[in-house]
């Protein structure tokens, strides 16, 4: 989960990175205030910053500095509703003023392929770095960073020095690089990146800018981070799905698929989305792996969704019966579509197998529900699906 910026500032607070101060506002009211609030009745600069996932927001016109609180109401009516890299401004970020000498980069991140984490650091930050990785890559250190050791302070020394910051920086930078390794560590982020860290004129190292991707698989260590979610931009099925604790990915077709595992669900998409190419070209409508025990409620709850989604125009059910036998899908189908009643008004095609696969198949053909089709094969069953949904589009 990517967070946006002032969440990463308030994180790097919390963990001790120096930051300066912001509010959020989501009005040029509330910005006004906001700016008060930071001037506090002085002379002074704020920055009203637009609060959207991307980068280059200060090309885009989206961070602008303000010398009085009616300033940055201006700005902020100009910013709000504004579209960066297609996300829409919904926040800005009213942030103190900071007096900027020098703008440096850093960065620590999730190196996957080698299996440990990397530092990039660089003097020169502020610019975008992917341009500055490519123009002048002898300009970007880069430093290995062991999963066991981390961010300590014989680390912290090596990058500073590896990416050249001047002797009378350097160690009040290492300090700064530390800290954002506990957010890092603390926090199980893939990714935190500061562009600019910056040096004021007051030599105070400070992080002007955070971007933070927060690691989904460790969300059960972290209650406080479900705050941070970004409802707002969730698609509402797939809020709903994860309200029922369904594992569900909204795409953009015609033939919604149900599956229990991940790989078997995988390879349903391909082979629906292959079937698709004869039958007007429909595509599977979403990813929904219902798990191992497949029960009548998960199944009522899973085709509950499916049926939701108004593109949806046939529903292709692929199950491998394992340690929940064939027969107990079957019988989850036929109390799923009773729960469901005239809700389920979508054609079904089922293909079972594995585990009790004939008892399973007997159960639905008894059943005979006016809207199931059943299917012997896996190409089979995503034929017929595609072939309805197509008819139906
Ligand atoms: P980005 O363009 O989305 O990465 O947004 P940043 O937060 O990095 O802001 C872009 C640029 O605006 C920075 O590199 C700074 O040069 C400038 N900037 C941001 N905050 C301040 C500030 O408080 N004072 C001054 N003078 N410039 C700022
Ligand atoms: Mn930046």
């Amino acid at each position: 989960m990517d967070l946006f910026e002032y969440q990463a500032r308030d994180i790097f607070e919390k963990h001790g990175v120096p930051v300066l101060g912001g509010v959020v506002a989501t009005t040029p009211e509330e910005a006004r205030a906001g700016a008060e609030q930071l001037l506090g009745g002085r002379p002074g600069v704020v920055v009203v910053k637009a609060q959207v996932k991307t980068g280059g927001r200060g090309k885009a016109g989206g961070v602008k500095l303000a010398r009085s609180a009616d300033e940055a109401a201006q700005h902020a009516e100009a910013i709000l509703g504004m579209d960066i890299k297609g996300h829409t401004v919904h926040r800005v970020m009213i942030a103190a003023g900071a007096k900027i000498a020098k703008e440096y980069y850093f960065s620590v991140l999730l190196d996957r392929a080698e299996r440990r984490y990397l530092a990039m650091a660089s003097v020169e930050g502020g610019m975008e770095i992917e341009q500055l990785a490519v123009e002048r890559p002898e300009a970007l250190a880069k430093v290995a960073v062991d999963p066991r050791t981390g961010i300590d302070a014989a680390k912290a020394d090596e990058i500073v020095r590896a990416a050249g910051f001047d002797a009378d920086v350097a160690p009040k930078v290492a300090a700064v690089l530390q800290k954002l390794w506990d957010v890092y560590e603390n926090e199980d982020a893939t990714l935190v990146e500061v562009n600019p860290l910056v040096l004021t004129e007051d030599g105070e190292i400070v992080a002007l800018d955070g971007k933070v991707t927060l690691d989904g698989n460790a969300a059960f260590r972290h209650p406080d981070h479900a705050a941070l979610e970004d409802a707002e931009a969730a698609d509402p099925l797939e809020a709903a799905a994860k309200a029922k604790d369904l594992n569900y990915v909204k795409l953009d077709g015609q033939v919604g698929i149900i599956g229990n595992g991940a790989g078997l669900v995988m390879s349903t998409l391909d082979v629906v989305a292959y079937a698709g190419e004869a039958h007007g070209g429909v595509k599977p409508a979403n990813f929904l792996d219902i798990g191992g025990g497949a029960s009548a409620e998960v199944m009522a709850a899973g085709l509950d969704i499916i049926l939701s989604d108004p593109q949806v125009k046939a529903v292709f059910v692929n199950v491998f019966g394992g340690i929940t036998a064939c027969d107990a899908v079957a019988n989850g189908i036929v109390a799923a579509l009773e729960i469901l009643g005239d809700h389920a008004t979508k054609p079904l095609v089922v293909r079972l197998d594995g585990n009790n696969v004939l008892e399973g198949r007997r159960i639905l053909a008894e059943a005979g529900h006016p809207l199931v089709t059943l299917a012997e094969t896996m190409d089979g069953g995503a034929d017929k699906a595609a072939e309805l949904a197509h008819a139906a589009a």
